[in-house]
């Protein structure tokens, strides 16, 4: 029976040259491996009591949405700036070339809800440190990070120090 893994499709030299990207639509596409993906994301959050799961646009909707309606918890959307509604907070952070700025409702989390990350991907690091500053601004407990995949050789996780993080599948 195929793994999980085998199912992710590597694009060389995408959206740049020398940058090998980790594609989930394949992943998506077959039956077999989203409920795989769920599933396994899933279980990384067995035992832990949460409230809430915080997932960022786009892929981070994906995943994060089905395990919070298994697990009967809240979801809550981060996007880039100028897409939410209401009242929110944002907190720009570095990409490789510039910065990029991320949203929150402020009226989303409440002061001591126990909060689970859930994303497609850790590369850098910087998207999910940027969230967690958010939802701690609003008062919320970071208690659990869970990725479908780590890019180790980028050391996101030396951002993220003190952070309880597992992912699925990792890569150098
Ligand atoms: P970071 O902030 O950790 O450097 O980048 C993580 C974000 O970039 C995630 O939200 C993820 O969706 C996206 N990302 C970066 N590289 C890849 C990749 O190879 N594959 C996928 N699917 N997403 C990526």
């Amino acid at each position: 029976m195929k793994k999980l893994e085998d199912y992710v499709r590597s694009i060389p030299d995408f959206p740049e040259k020398g940058i090998v990207f980790r594609d989930v639509t394949s992943v998506l596409q077959d039956k077999d491996s989203l409920k795989m993906s769920i599933d396994q994301m899933q279980a990384l959050l067995d035992g832990k009591d949460i409230d809430v799961i915080v997932g960022p646009e786009s892929r981070g909707f994906i995943f994060g949405v089905p395990i919070a309606y298994n697990l009967n918890k809240a979801f809550v959307p981060v996007r880039k700036k100028g897409k939410l509604p209401c009242e929110t907070i944002e907190m720009e952070y570095a990409l490789e070339y510039g910065t990029a700025t991320i949203e929150m409702h402020k009226d989303a989390i409440k002061p001591g809800q126990k909060v689970a990350i859930v994303d497609d991907l850790i590369a850098t690091g910087g998207t999910i440190e940027a969230i967690t500053k958010l939802i701690e601004s609003l008062g919320g407990i970071v208690v659990k990070i869970i990725f479908l995949m780590e890019l180790e050789g980028l050391h996101g996780r030396d951002k993220l120090k003190g952070y309880d993080i597992e992912t699925v599948i990792k890569y150098e």
